[in-house]
């Protein structure tokens, strides 16, 4: 079990850190500070948009009007949370209205999005790490989630934010947003498992005896795994071979999660870029 290293590699994957002086600087109003600060996070924001909402084109606009509302209320960001946290705020709330939106114009819509493709795919061995396309077959399982669950996924294992600071952002509780998270872990694993074996979706190996194993190894990650029961974890992993699969797999998936925030945008985020531009200059020229 490599349980250790993989926890290192989150606790120094955080978000950017912004200096307080670009911040100061932003909501005097300097424009090459906002146009740094916004740029920066620009990528950020059209990412998380994307995967909440699956749509090139709403991606943009929700991107678009997270800058513009972020903008207008730059002088409210008090600093009490991170910028990127405050971001994450303001673009989740505009992915939701947006969902609530198409869901009340397009019922019919929806329920056909991953499944088609990984009909097609080719059934592929348990083992991930030897799939040439783990991240393609993670961004299927991710679409797969409900949006709770994929938020919070998002916010954790692809952005990196601290439970803090992905609890402030779904301004949820430490709480709930940890006991979210190992729901979602285990919905995403299942998810990912759907896409690879998609004919035969059966866990086959679940033995009765097997404790929810996903969840436990999610709370160790998180580092809420009490003595006592990280130690019946570690014994139940050394002697079922299968549960200790499970736990290589979902490692796995949490790796390919971490590579998915480093992935350039796929979209020209010029024109988003171009339009924030050109309303802070308007903003700029009304005050
Ligand atoms: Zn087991």
């Amino acid at each position: 079990m490599q349980v250790r290293e993989l926890m290192s590699e989150k606790d120094s994957a955080s978000p950017q850190i912004v200096s307080p002086d670009i911040i100061a600087r932003a909501q005097r109003g300097e424009r090459e500070a906002v146009t740094q600060l916004f740029g920066d996070h620009l990528g950020t924001v059209h990412r998380f948009a994307l995967r909440m909402c699956r749509d090139e084109d709403r991606a943009r606009d929700i991107a678009q009007e997270s800058l513009l509302t972020a903008l207008k209320s730059l002088d409210s960001f008090r600093g009490d949370a991170s910028f990127s946290t405050w971001l994450f705020t303001i673009t989740r709330s505009h992915c939701g209205r947006l969902r609530r939106r198409s869901e009340r114009e397009s019922v019919s819509e929806d329920g056909d999005v991953v499944t088609d493709n990984a009909a097609s795919e080719e059934p592929l061995p348990d083992a991930l790490a030897a799939h040439g396309e783990v991240t393609s077959v993670v961004e299927q399982a991710l679409d797969a989630l409900d949006p709770e669950e994929r938020e919070v996924v998002l916010l954790r294992d692809v952005e990196g934010l601290s439970t803090k600071e992905a609890a402030d952002a779904l301004q949820i509780s430490v709480a709930a947003l940890k006991s979210r998270l190992h729901r979602a872990r285990s919905s995403l694993r299942e998810a990912v498992r759907r896409v690879v074996e998609p004919t035969e979706f059966i866990d086959q190996f679940t033995d009765p005896g097997c404790p929810p194993i996903i969840e436990a190894f999610s709370k160790k990650l998180e580092g809420d795994l009490s003595v006592a029961d990280c130690d019946s974890f570690q014994q139940h992993i050394a002697s079922c071979p299968a549960c200790a699969q499970r736990c290589a797999s979902i490692q796995a998936v949490l790796g390919a999660c971490a590579t998915l925030r480093t992935h350039p945008p796929s979209t020209n985020l010029q024109t988003i870029i171009d339009r924030t531009a050109l309303a802070i200059r308007k903003q700029a020229s009304t005050e």
